[in-house]
């Protein structure tokens, strides 16, 4: 059962999470219908018990059906050993000084080890020198991250649009609080950053910006070595709060009230807030009602998934920044294959500019090719049998049935060979597996298919450019 359950557990918090708060679990005993689990710090204890009480509980009673309660107790030898076990858990806020533009990096387990700090947690020296008493701000913004540097198009021109404003004018009514929200790798942090700097250059104005696994962090810490309230005051003191990637607080109940509480508290003073998330508030399931609500109250703004046109624009800055000529076939070459994010178009270029560097050679296309193989790889899109099939039949007018459909007639025999070829090309299914798909055809079926079409390609250039069209349909 245990194994079983800690597994699940790991399935359920994810990987990271688990390994930092849950795996010191050991198990105690069952009496009656309570289990007792073990914590080696009061700090753990504390935490898990806030944090996952109930998930134990429902995952332990599901499992085993007689246990209707937890009991979550400290670990019998270490309360002898250590009384202040509390300081054995190293939740590293050391780290807060460093500069954070992802503020993904936090949760590291390898950050998670035994401290061999010495001060006592409780002073607020050596907490302010942990903390360095502020948020400090030049070290968390990222440079790169402007107004200047960001590229407007279609799909971010409200988004960035808000920002601007809010940069300009913050606390502004219908403003406050700001909400972007988008895809990974769209340019929620970029966005966020370029307020920060703007702000910044302001002068005058504190500006606080943190990820929310960040504030999630920083808060233990301060239960930890028992400065909430400084933690509390010190946020509540900023004219601008930014907390990034919001949606990491969903089942993170205890931490989602502070922020909550922190929330009111600065909108109530007047002080601008601006929160990222991967959704909109309403679509936040999991974080509160009352937070969501109030979330949706200002300004919310949707960044969408590029366009190719943004794609390009994006490529020819980044290129001439470098200082480095693309030929414009490789730029459209690369916005047709990387399209679900920004962050990965830059990597890809910035690879091609190396290599250019390196090698002192004009980048083709077959060098693109080359230098960027692996990545292209990931990115070919799995298309289905039933997609092409949809997209053929759509495009040559046919019902998509017919794709199945024992029907000979050229109208639609056609149509079911130019769908089995792009089968063959665009999966990595066999020919038999084909068949299959094709109302049960045989696989020499296909085959004929496959030859008949190529022919035609050979023949017929209008035919050909049919197909290429139908086979960038799907490939994008
Ligand atoms: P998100 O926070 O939405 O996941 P980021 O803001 O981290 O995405 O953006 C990922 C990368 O893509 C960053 O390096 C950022 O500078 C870049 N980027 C995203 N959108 C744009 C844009 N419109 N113009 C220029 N760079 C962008
Ligand atoms: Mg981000």
């Amino acid at each position: 059962h245990w194994e079983r359950i800690c597994s699940r557990l790991k399935i359920e918090v994810g990987e990271v999470e688990y390994r930092t708060w849950l795996q010191q679990i050991t198990l105690g005993g069952i009496e009656e219908d309570e289990l007792t689990l073990y914590l080696p710090t009061r700090f753990l204890r504390d935490w898990v018990r806030s944090q996952y009480n109930s998930k134990l509980n429902q995952l332990w009673n599901s499992e085993l059906s007689q246990i209707r309660r937890v009991e979550l107790a400290l670990t019998p030898q270490t309360d002898i050993t250590s009384p202040d076990s509390s300081t054995n858990i190293g939740v590293d806020t050391t780290t807060s000084s460093q500069p954070q533009t992802e503020g993904n990096t936090t949760l590291k387990p390898a950050q998670v080890k035994p401290s061999v700090q010495t001060t006592t947690p409780t002073s607020p020296t050596a907490e302010a020198k942990e903390d360095d008493g502020k948020l400090p701000l030049q070290t968390q913004l990222d440079p790169r991250f402007t107004f200047d540097n960001f590229i407007v198009g279609k799909p971010n021109e409200f988004a960035y649009a808000c920002s601007r404003r809010v940069a300009e004018r913050p606390s502004s009514p219908g403003f406050n609080p700001l909400f972007l929200y988008g895809g990974v790798g769209l340019g929620k942090t970029h966005l966020m950053h370029a307020i920060g700097f703007e702000l910044a250059k302001a002068g005058n104005i504190s500006v606080s910006y943190m990820s929310a696994e960040k504030f999630m962090y920083r808060f233990i810490a301060s239960i930890r070595s028992q400065s909430t309230i400084e933690f509390k005051e010190e946020l509540r003191s900023v004219d601008v709060l930014m907390i990034d990637d919001l949606q990491f607080l969903i089942g993170k109940d205890n931490t989602q009230e502070e922020f909550f509480h922190t929330f009111n508290a600065l909108i109530d003073a007047g002080r601008q807030i601006i929160v990222s998330a991967d959704k909109s508030p309403s679509d936040l399931s999991g974080l509160e009602d009352r937070l969501r609500t109030r979330l949706g109250c200002g300004m919310v703004a949707d960044i969408h998934a590029t366009t190719y046109e943004l794609r390009i624009s994006i490529l020819e800055a980044k290129a001439a920044s470098a200082n480095v000529v693309i030929s414009p076939k490789v730029m459209e070459f690369l916005a047709h294959k990387i399209t679900t994010n920004v962050r990965e178009l830059e990597g890809a270029l910035n690879r091609l500019i190396a290599h250019a560097n390196l090698f002192g050679r004009p980048i083709t296309l077959e060098a693109t090719q080359e230098v960027l193989h692996d990545i292209l790889k990931s990115h070919e899109r799995r298309v289905t049998i039933e997609e092409i099939q949809r997209k053929v039949a759509e495009h040559c007018n046919i019902r998509q049935t017919d794709m199945t459909s024992a029907r000979r007639a050229r109208a639609v025999a056609r149509p079911r060979q130019i769908a089995m070829y792009l089968a063959k090309q665009l999966t990595s299914r066999s020919l038999p597996e084909i068949g299959r798909k094709f109302g049960n055809r045989d696989h020499t079926t296909v085959m004929h298919a496959i030859s008949r079409i190529s022919e035609l390609i050979e023949k017929d250039s209008a035919f050909a450019e049919d197909v290429e069209l139908l086979r960038r349909m799907l490939e994008s």
